[in-house]
């Protein structure tokens, strides 16, 4: 088994587009990382350079202690499942799951195990003997995967394996992935630019924009605190609500200010904060949706736009000084369109600065 290090990869397309800017990646042997960004930020670049199949145009990637730049794709031990699963319609569950190792003149008695095995740990040992057509989209997801999984790889690269399934199958296959990383206990490096994939199946996330890495770390460090706006704004959901204030030092106490409204911040933040150089000057206060009170014993005037009822929770878009917020709360809540309310920060407040977008606190 095998860790990866990504070194200084840039990728350069032959028409000159710098698609990968010189990223640098440690993924642990074993370990469930994800790439997440907005499309066209890099992600599959970066999986088709680790597999093989796009040549890596500066930088060393390493498998173990192994530079494999130059190794080709098939003796690299990785298994790669893409969003176009792409199966053989006139071969059988069977076949398409046994094809791999066939190539490779495995004797048929192994190849039979494996795909036993595969079909089992996948819940399809019924359906081996089914052509694609017969199967629903996470019946013939499950082969792909069964696809991989017999050739018994060192590292599974997934490019957005579930994007065509339905919602409902995709949260059920979700969860079936991470079951399956528990049990084949390899390393599993998936690209999504859906942010609660990343969240929810992730043991690492790695943050990309514009070819280059915002931020890697555990999907509740990055959601704690997040490394700058671009962050904070794409992972959780509703995204974070951004206020253009300034942060305000006044008789010991350090608080943040918008339009006349003060909250003062809670003390393991305060240090980083005076440190910050960032007192009496303009910043960008972010507060995610759960951290907004409506209502409380003090705070700005806004008012109500629009209620969306979600079952359990609420989700309140209202609008103070000319923009939209927004604010989640449980399915008690009882407000109306055009209300006025009073909007408050609970303690748990960020705050960038605005130039840079980087974390201040
Ligand atoms: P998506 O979620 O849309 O797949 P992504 O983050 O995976 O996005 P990539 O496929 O890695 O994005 O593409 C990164 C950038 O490189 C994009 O702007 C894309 O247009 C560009 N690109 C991809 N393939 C080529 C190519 N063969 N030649 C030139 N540019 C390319």
């Amino acid at each position: 088994m095998a860790g990866l290090k990504l070194s200084g990869i840039n990728k350069v397309y032959p028409n000159g587009f710098h698609a990968v800017k010189g990223i640098d990646l440690e993924i642990q042997d074993k370990e469930f990382l994800v790439f997440v960004g907005p499309s066209g930020c890099g992600k599959t670049t970066s999986l088709r350079m680790i597999a093989g199949l796009e040549e890596i145009s500066d930088g060393e990637l390493y498998i173990g202690d192994n530079v494999v730049n130059d190794v080709l794709p098939k003796d690299r031990n990785i298994a790669m499942v893409f969003q176009n699963y792409a199966l053989y319609p006139h071969m059988t569950v069977f076949e398409n799951m046994a094809f791999g190792l066939k190539l490779r003149k495995m004797p048929k008695a192994i190849i039979s195990e494996k795909v036993d095995k595969a079909a089992k740990i996948l819940g399809i040992e019924d359906l081996l003997k089914r052509r694609p057509k017969q199967l629903s989209g996470g019946q013939r997801q499950r082969v792909a995967l069964g696809r991989a999984i017999v050739r018994e790889p060192e590292v599974f690269l997934m490019d957005e394996p579930l994007s065509n399934l339905d919602a409902k199958l995709r949260v059920q296959m979700r969860a079936e992935l991470i079951k399956l990383h528990q049990d084949l206990d390899t390393t599993f490096i998936y690209v999504t630019h859906d942010q609660t994939e990343a969240m929810t199946m992730g043991t690492r996330i790695c943050v990309m924009n514009n070819g280059l890495i915002q931020q890697v770390d555990t999907p509740r460090a990055i959601y704690n605190n997040p490394t700058n706006m671009f962050v904070a704004s794409f992972i959780g959901a509703p995204q974070m609500n951004f206020f253009h204030g300034q942060l305000v030092e006044e008789n010991g106490k350090v608080l943040v200010s918008y339009n006349g409204y003060q909250k003062e911040l809670p003390p393991h933040k305060v240090e980083q904060a005076k440190a910050s150089g960032f007192s009496g000057k303009d910043i960008v206060i972010g507060c995610r949706p759960e951290d907004i009170e409506i209502d409380g014993p003090d705070g700005f005037e806004a008012t109500i736009d629009v209620i969306e009822l979600l079952g359990s929770e609420t989700y309140i878009y209202f609008n103070a000084f000319g923009q939209t917020y927004i604010a989640k709360e449980d399915k008690q809540f009882e407000k109306s369109r055009g209300d006025k309310v009073k909007i408050s920060f609970k303690s748990n407040v960020h705050a960038f600065d605005k130039e840079s977008e980087n974390a201040i606190f």
